[in-house]
């Protein structure tokens, strides 16, 4: 099987055969894990002409390229740059864009991590960093300065998962001559095709769905041709590399990532939908949803939902959502998401909060809905419910 290219086939056609050289590979399916630092030369000549595909194993290997190739297929982009966590895709995205002197506009519901990022590190270095209501819409063009360089998305937003009209705030930030950016974890290039929206730099955490079994960290970042060599650049003056046992492994995980999320898609709704018809759930926080507020956008843009969603409980206390959450069977209590299995998080976005306003009435929870059967995550969540109702 050779690679594809510009062919008719539909996504889940390319992800199985994206980024295989199979006669490359002496016939084998996958292709063999290249370890290595030094690249040798037959000559000088071939040394100081860089003649050779490979110059050093930093600037990239077979495994590396067997990755971003197939990547690149799925994003649709010009280059597509890997590099060690999905926090890692962020910092590098904004540092492609970004000096000092520049103005970000960085949405409010953005992962905490990279709000943390933008205080402390791009101020520091002179940008100016301003947050805005993920519902902003094309009234960004309000928002923005002269030295506007860059407007981050992330879409559905983190914890709490507000979906932005990302087709017109892309309309309204190119026609001032800034990069949008986009945090495009939650739905992958799957089923949020970024740049056909406008998105100019487009990341995600590999970590989640790309990996998809909780075992490795990666992050991904798919430039559009007018930002490919700016990625380029960053990533090759800030020494970026993964390590190839990684890459591999999301190599692999990639292969399958179209019928997890499948799954993740069909098994979330339904414990959603579950969830919404029990007293103790004042709202569920899911774009699929069509009481969600983000259902048109999410119907408009989207061609599917992931496994990740939360929940508003009926108002009750922190012991009350403890006793819920520390006797869940299947459920797992941690960071991150994406992987086979499911999980449960308590959190708080209210406080971080600076441009927008979330003040639920009750505690919120994240909710992954992993690969188990269904039944058997509800009867979880149900006694969960139960312990959270006789504790309240
Ligand atoms: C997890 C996550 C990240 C960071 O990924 P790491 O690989 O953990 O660094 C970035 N953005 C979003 C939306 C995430 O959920």
């Amino acid at each position: 099987m050779t690679r594809h290219g510009d062919t008719p086939f539909g996504p889940l056609t390319t992800l199985i055969h994206a980024g295989r050289d199979t006669a490359a590979q002496h016939g084998f399916v996958n292709p063999p894990i290249v370890r290595g630092s030094t690249v040798l030369s037959p000559t000088v000549a071939d040394l100081e002409g860089h003649t050779g595909r490979y110059s050093y194993g930093r600037r990239g290997s077979p495994t590396v390229d067997a990755l971003t190739d197939a990547l690149k297929e799925i994003e649709g982009g010009a280059h597509v740059a890997l590099v060690p966590s999905g926090l890692n895709a962020v910092t590098t995205a904004l540092l492609a864009v970004l000096g000092a002197g520049d103005h970000l506009l960085m949405v409010d519901t953005v992962y905490q991590p990279t709000r943390h990022f933008c205080d402390t590190f791009l101020r520091r270095m002179g940008v100016a960093v301003s947050y805005y209501d993920p519902h902003v819409g094309a009234d960004i063009s309000d928002l923005m300065r002269p030295e506007t360089k860059a407007v981050f998305v992330e879409s559905p937003g983190s914890l709490t998962f507000e979906v932005q009209d990302v087709p017109a705030i892309a309309g309204a930030v190119h026609a001032r001559g800034a990069a949008v950016i986009m945090d495009n974890t939650w739905a992958t290039p799957l089923l949020f095709r970024a740049h056909d929206h406008g998105v100019d730099l487009s990341l995600t955490a590999g970590t989640k769905y790309l990996g998809g079994h909780a075992d490795l960290l990666l992050g991904t970042i798919s430039a559009n041709a007018a930002y490919a060599g700016a990625l380029k650049a960053a990533h090759g003056a800030l020494g970026l590399c993964v390590g190839p046992e990684d890459l591999f492994l999301a190599l692999r995980g990639l292969r399958t990532l179209g019928v997890r999320l499948a799954h993740h898609q069909a098994a979330g709704l339904r414990v959603a939908r579950w969830l919404a018809s029990r007293p103790d759930v004042a709202r569920v926080m899911h774009p699929a949803l069509e009481t969600d507020p983000g259902h048109e956008l999410w119907k408009r843009d989207f061609q599917g939902a992931s496994g990740l969603f939360a929940i508003e409980l009926a108002p009750g206390s922190k012991a009350a959502v403890a006793a819920f959450l520390d006797g869940l069977k299947l459920f797992g209590l941690g960071y991150s998401w994406g992987g086979f299995e499911s999980l449960a998080i308590p959190f708080e976005a209210g406080p971080i909060r600076t441009a927008s306003r979330w003040s639920p009435l009750g505690p919120t929870i994240r909710i992954h809905i992993g690969l188990e059967e269904v039944e058997d995550l509800i009867a979880d969540l149900d006694a969960g419910l139960a312990r959270y109702a006789a504790a309240r």
